[in-house]
């Protein structure tokens, strides 16, 4: 089993950083939930403004700890691995090595190093993740670092599998990461983005157009145009969709009829399930499949 779309630093699993920090994690999925009269549901916004809650008052200070690097990236590798995945594509920001003070090429060596010691057989490959709310020049500027300790470290160029774009998904059009892409796409990388996930299947379509994606992380708002499946059927653009993020965060509802499985198999889309944030969502690519059975 693959999967194509999870974010490396927020993947392992709770009870494996609970016991390595001597710390309590609550459950995103019910953490600080608002009080709702009846008949109300907790809008997108208040979801997404829960989980930053959650990542500033429980992630971020274990990501000033000396090894949480090692240990959260060992943990959701095994964690993958255990839940049966064989590939394992996630994405890696791309700023991350500048915030800890690190340099790109230590950094990526380190999660080799984890990688070897811990999963040797789990086919793991990083994506270079770029947020959409940072200036350009930063980004150009991360992919040529990266791409350097791609060249001169031969020994860790496999593990440079693709780019994706993720962040606020309308906070700068496609158009501006068009050379970025190029860059990418030059030196052999996989494009993917996040798209989809709240903005519409005419989003889909036109950041996969501008950007020239082979994949898109989430999508799935493209099941409201036929229009949209056919295009990106005929370009056999695949989308890794994660149904449980989607639901906690109110992004799109899958129990809709027709359901939408159904819209991506009979309009011919290519699409696998996939984790997304495992330390957030708590579903690996199997639950995924698994829940969708049951439905
Ligand atoms: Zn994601």
């Amino acid at each position: 089993m693959q999967d194509r779309h999870a974010h490396l630093l927020l993947s392992a699993a709770r009870a494996d950083l609970e016991r390595e920090f001597n710390v309590s994690l609550p459950d995103f999925r019910t953490f600080d939930l608002p009080a709702l009269q009846e008949g109300e549901t907790e809008t997108s916004a208040q979801a997404i403004a829960r989980l930053n809650r959650w990542v500033r008052q429980f992630l971020v200070p274990l990501c000033q700890r000396p090894n949480y690097l090692e240990v959260s990236v060992r943990s959701a590798l095994e964690q993958a691995q255990k839940s049966g995945v064989t590939r394992f594509e996630v994405s890696f920001g791309a700023d991350f090595p500048r915030i800890y003070h690190l340099k790109p090429e230590d950094c990526v060596e380190r999660i080799a190093w984890i990688h070897q010691e811990f999963t040797p057989d789990l086919d793991f490959r990083l994506d270079l993740g770029f947020p959409r709310t940072k200036p350009m020049e930063d980004l150009e500027k991360w992919l040529g670092d990266i791409l350097r300790v791609r060249d001169r470290r031969p020994d860790l160029a496999a593990y440079f599998g693709g780019i994706d774009l993720y962040d606020v998904e309308d906070a700068q059009p496609p158009e501006t990461f068009r050379s970025l892409f190029r860059t990418a796409q030059n030196a052999g990388l996989k494009l993917k983005a996040h798209v989809g996930e709240f903005g519409s299947a005419e989003s889909v379509r036109h950041t996969v157009e501008v950007l020239d994606l082979a994949e898109v992380q989430h999508g799935i708002h493209a099941v409201e145009s036929p229009d949209v499946l056919r295009f990106l059927a005929d370009r056999g653009t695949i989308l890794n969709v994660s149904p449980t993020s989607n639901r906690v965060l109110h992004a799109f509802d899958w129990d809709q009829r027709p359901d939408p499985v159904e819209r991506l198999r009979e309009a011919g889309v290519q699409f696998l399930f996939s984790s997304d944030d495992y330390l957030l969502f708590g579903a690996s690519a199997a639950d995924e499949m698994e829940l969708m059975r049951n439905s």
